[in-house]
């Protein structure tokens, strides 16, 4: 398993530009090598030292790797007619390239190496010593030099031995139900449209006065408070899945639902994608398996008899007497299912 850790990093003035210059070096090479892909209309051997001196080494493979997934994915989607351009700013390091010490040793070039001091936190020293460094990018961003580096990690033991359903919707960001019988609700749903609805109200008034500035700062802030709503109801659902030992988390798969609202409304104020993607990796650091199962039927089906009935607003009720929030009846169904079937 691979996890990223982040560093921010404070080079001199001097380690600063010698970065800026690789960083750009790192560009015109990635765009060089996709410029010879797409004349010869295929991924031809470009030698190593072909490529600018001032890269390192290792540095290199990373270039010729980098212009080879631009050019395969500009094949899968047959753009390769018009030539696509690399676009990033920043410069890639593999782990024969660089040490991290009290400083982090980077080589540049092909003899000189730079020893720029760096800041992690206490959880990112821990992430860095739990495995293997394997490579790193640095990039500037919002004027800060930030180093991402990848790390190589054994896979953990799975945690525990039950299985957890959660029934992730709009009005409630997400309802959990274990094999246990425990039920849980996340997150508020409320907060989130009302930060939504707040704000499209303001954007629209800021387009009529043509307010762009203030309009890019809004934008900025809000995406922020929807991203650290979904990390905070990510964060709380695993740490239910470890409380009450859940070795498997079963979700639905809506990834085309979401494709209906968003194509429906102009602004979505439902984040599936992005909450499913931070459930996975957040899982997976700690053993969790994440299981998707087909959502049909899963709020209308009575776990008490399997009769299928339609809830009137929040409200579930069976004709066998069974009465609960339609979402809690959805988590439960999700559950049942991971169970039955690895029973
Ligand atoms: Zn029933």
């Amino acid at each position: 398993m691979y996890l990223t850790s982040k560093i921010i990093l404070h080079p001199t003035p001097l380690q600063a530009q010698t970065l800026k210059n690789l960083a750009t070096i790192y560009k015109t090479e990635v765009n060089e090598c996709l410029r010879k892909f797409q004349l010869n209309q295929k991924i031809i051997w470009i030698p190593y030292s072909t490529l600018d001196q001032n890269l390192p080494w290792e540095s290199k493979k990373e270039v010729i790797k980098e212009a080879t997934k631009i050019f395969r994915d500009c094949i899968r989607n047959k753009s390769n007619a018009t030539p696509t351009r690399f676009k990033g700013d920043y410069c890639k390091w593999h782990c024969d390239s660089f040490t991290l010490d009290y400083k982090l040793n980077l080589q540049v070039g092909q003899q000189s190496k730079l020893s720029i001091e760096f800041y992690a936190d206490d959880y990112q020293k821990e992430l860095l010593s739990s495995g293997c460094l394997t490579s790193l990018k640095i990039e500037k961003k919002d004027k800060k030099w930030v180093c991402y580096i990848k790390i190589l990690k054994s896979d953990p033991q799975p945690y525990g031995e039950h299985v957890m359903g959660v029934d992730m919707g709009i009005k409630v960001p997400a309802v959990a139900a274990t094999s246990t019988g425990k039920i849980r609700f996340f997150g508020n749903g409320r907060k989130v449209r009302y930060i939504c609805t707040s704000q499209t109200s303001r954007l629209s008034k800021l387009m009529k006065n043509n307010n762009y500035r203030l309009i890019r700062k809004m934008d900025h802030k809000w995406g922020n408070r929807l991203l650290t709503i979904d990390h905070q109801i990510s964060k709380s659902i695993i740490e239910f899945a470890i409380q009450e030992k859940i070795s498997t988390i079963t979700l639905e798969n809506l990834a085309y639902i979401q494709k209906r609202i968003d194509s429906g409304k102009k602004i979505s104020t439902w984040s599936y994608m992005r909450l499913k993607s931070f459930l996975e990796y957040k899982a997976q650091k700690h053993g969790i398996k994440i299981q998707m199962i087909n959502p049909h039927n899963t709020s209308k089906r009575c776990p008490k008899c399997n009769r299928l009935n339609h809830s009137s607003k929040r409200e579930y009720k069976c004709a066998c007497g069974f009465k609960s929030h339609r979402d809690i009846v959805g988590a439960i169904n999700i559950c049942n299912y991971s169970s039955s079937k690895s029973n």
